[in-house]
């Protein structure tokens, strides 16, 4: 049988457009056989992907935790299985989330500074309640203001990596999360580590310290890594044997990235399963 295995997906438990019932349908539908829900910092949506899961459609607890550097880089870390019910992971997932509300009011302060009238209150008009706060609420909230036309808009113009409206979310580091991860039985694979269009990127030799802290894998597969990227990526997780995977990154209709688009091999995505031990797949 033929195997489409999608590791990264967003819901409206983060800042994806489906609920994860809409999700579960829809990667069925899709052809995938193998699916991560991993929301930004939250577990919240996996038991409504459950109730859901389609036919022949296994599923993968997982979330996507934002981490990051000393020198205030944003990384996102990949956790796979690890225990549900781990508390330290699940209380670091917690407290990024009450950061977060912290750094967007400053960011709408920022913005309310620089002539551009949004409010706080109008960003959360546009949150699924309990879900993680992040940008694209912002974003959306600016459409719906006629402020611009899509969340791309939105991006490209204030809310981008480099914009001086932009500021971190205080969030843990890298080390730190893949021993969170870790601790809690679950496989460390870091998200999209070369995407340089999102903004200043990690070296390789800071990616190699990773690897001394734990780090299982890289997720090459992705639509924001360019073919130079894929290759030094692909050349260093050779060097130290990392799991090589790959995702869509899909956000629903937040983002153009379709589901499956970008895919996890068999054997890469055997490895995960093989070496988590903090829960098990949903079998399909
Ligand atoms: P935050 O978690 O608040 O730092 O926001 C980061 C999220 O914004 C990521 O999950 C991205 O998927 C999303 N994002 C970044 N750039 C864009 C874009 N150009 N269009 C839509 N979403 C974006
Ligand atoms: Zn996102
Ligand atoms: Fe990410
Ligand atoms: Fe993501």
């Amino acid at each position: 049988m033929s195997t489409l295995i999608d590791l990264h997906t967003h819901s409206n438990e983060s800042d994806g457009t489906d609920t994860p019932a809409q999700l579960a349908v829809k990667a069925g539908a899709a052809g995938i056989t193998t699916l991560a829900l991993t929301d930004h910092d939250s577990i919240a949506g996996w038991s409504e992907l459950v109730e859901n899961k389609p036919k022949g459609l296994s599923l993968v607890l997982g979330a996507e935790i934002s981490c990051q550097t000393e020198e205030a880089l944003s990384v996102h870390m990949l956790g796979y299985l690890f225990d549900p019910n781990n508390h330290d992971l699940i209380s670091s997932m917690n407290q990024t989330r009450v950061n977060r509300i912290t750094r967007m009011e400053k960011i709408v302060e920022k913005l309310q500074a620089g002539g551009v009238e949004i409010t706080l209150t109008e960003v959360y008009a546009e949150l699924s309640e309990g879900a993680t706060l992040g940008r694209p609420h912002l974003a959306d909230a600016m459409v719906r203001k006629g402020i611009v036309k899509d969340r791309s808009e939105a991006f490209n113009i204030y809310l981008h990596n480099r914009s001086k409206y932009y500021l971190p979310d205080a969030s843990p580091t890298p080390e730190r999360a893949i021993k969170l991860i870790k601790a809690a039985g679950g496989v460390a694979i870091i998200a999209h580590p070369f995407a340089s269009l999102r903004g200043k990127i990690i070296s390789a030799q800071y990616l190699e310290t990773l690897v001394g802290a734990g780090l299982d894998g890289i997720e090459i597969f992705h639509r924001d890594h360019n073919q130079s990227e894929r290759d030094q990526l692909l050349e260093l997780s050779r060097r130290y044997q990392l799991i090589v995977s790959g995702g869509s990154d899909y956000h629903g209709s937040g983002k153009e990235n379709r589901l499956g688009e970008n895919s996890t091999q068999k054997s890469q995505w055997e490895r995960i399963s093989e070496v988590a031990t903090g829960f098990s797949v949903v079998q399909g």
